[in-house]
This record gives structure tokens, C-alpha cells and sequence, in this order.
């Protein structure tokens, strides 16, 4: 791609490392921007500068939150003693849309994936692990989409807290393997949150 100002080509390329954006869609994005007013424009980058400067991390769950404790786990009518242990804030997102769940949850921040070089340590694991060991989780539901780095993730924590005598349960979903949470309708997911099925009873049927 040929450009005639470097301005421009600057913003393109910094458009296209988006995901899913190539330099052909950064380029019509670029001209889009170009055409509103500056007021528009600055409105954007405000909201991206604050977003990346203001953002916080529950200290307790892990979810994107604006404040050090996020409103889930400052919420005196949660269920504190019921962990869903999720991925990111989409199933977070995903599973508040249902309406069937009253816990907390816990914001792994991705899944095991030596594909990827995501090991366990780069997850929240550990803070998890110290939860179920200071005796305050009642039950903890394996929420991860059904993948093989889902379920190696899911089988990794129940490992490490086993012995721990804390219920485990996994969503008993009418999703197809490979879908993720967040495509996942309201309905079938708030039904397969409602009807989970303990998690040795998902091992003994692979
Ligand atoms: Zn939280």
C-alpha cells in the first residue's frame, strides 16, 4: 500500500494491529475518522487514554473494574461462598446476562496453553487456590469453555485443591465443544448454570 502522507500511513498501520483489522479496513477507519469532527476524534482517544490510565483489577475476582473491589464482590446480596471460575470479563459479562447466578466469580485472565506459552503462572491460579485454602469458598463451578485448554485448565485448579474439601461442579452445558461462553444464549446457559453437574462426574465421561 502506497501512501502519500506519512501521517496517514502512521495511523493505518497503528489501526491495523488490531485484531481482525487488516490494512485495508484500518485505512477506511482511518478516512472515516478523518471526516468527522475533531471534537469526535478526541472524544475517541479521551476514552481510550482514560480506559488505559483509570483501569483497575478487583483485588478479590480479577474482573476489569473501575474500582479497587469490583460492584460483584461489594455486593452484600452475593453469595460469597459460591466461586464461577471463568476465563475473562466476557463470560463474566455473558453469565450476569442471565440472571441465574447469585456467587462471585474468579477471573483467570486466559487458559493454560502451552501452545501459546500460557502456563499456570501467568494465570490468577494462585489467588484461587489461597481462597479455597482459607476456607471461605463453599463451591467452586468450572465455567471455562470446553476446549482442550478449558478442560486442562479446569482439571490443573481441581488438582490443586482437591483435597481441600470443597464442592466442585462444572456447567452442564447444551453447547457444543469449542463454543465459547459468550455465544452461548441466555437461556441455555442460565439453564446449564442452574443444572451443573459435579466435576468428577465430567472426567469419568470423557
Ligand atoms: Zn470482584
Amino acid at each position: 500500500m502506497e501512501f502519500s502522507s506519512k501521517l496517514l500511513e502512521n495511523a493505518v498501520y497503528e489501526m491495523s494491529q488490531l485484531p481482525g483489522v487488516g490494512k485495508r479496513t484500518a485505512l477506511r477507519l482511518v478516512l472515516h475518522l478523518l471526516k468527522q469532527p475533531a471534537s469526535q476524534t478526541g472524544r475517541l482517544t479521551h476514552a481510550l487514554n482514560t480506559l488505559r490510565e483509570e483501569i483497575k483489577f478487583c483485588r478479590n475476582c480479577h474482573n476489569i473494574s473501575d474500582l479497587s473491589l469490583c460492584e460483584i464482590c461489594s455486593n452484600p446480596k452475593r453469595d460469597n461462598g459460591l466461586i464461577c471460575v471463568v476465563e475473562d470479563i466476557r463470560d463474566v459479562m455473558a453469565i450476569e446476562n442471565t440472571s441465574q447466578y447469585n456467587g462471585l466469580y474468579h477471573v483467570l485472565g486466559g487458559k493454560i496453553s502451552p501452545m501459546e506459552g500460557i502456563g499456570p503462572q501467568d494465570l490468577t491460579i494462585r489467588s484461587l487456590v489461597e481462597k479455597v485454602k482459607s476456607g471461605e469458598v463453599r463451591e467452586l463451578i468450572f465455567a471455562m469453555s470446553s476446549t482442550m485448554e478449558g478442560d486442562t485448565t479446569n482439571f490443573y485448579i481441581y488438582r490443586q485443591i482437591q483435597d481441600e474439601g470443597v464442592k466442585t461442579s462444572t456447567i452442564a452445558r447444551g453447547i457444543a465443544v469449542g463454543d465459547e461462553l459468550e455465544y452461548a444464549d441466555e437461556i441455555t446457559l442460565g439453564r446449564s448454570i442452574l443444572h451443573r453437574i459435579p466435576f468428577e462426574t465430567s472426567l469419568k465421561a470423557d
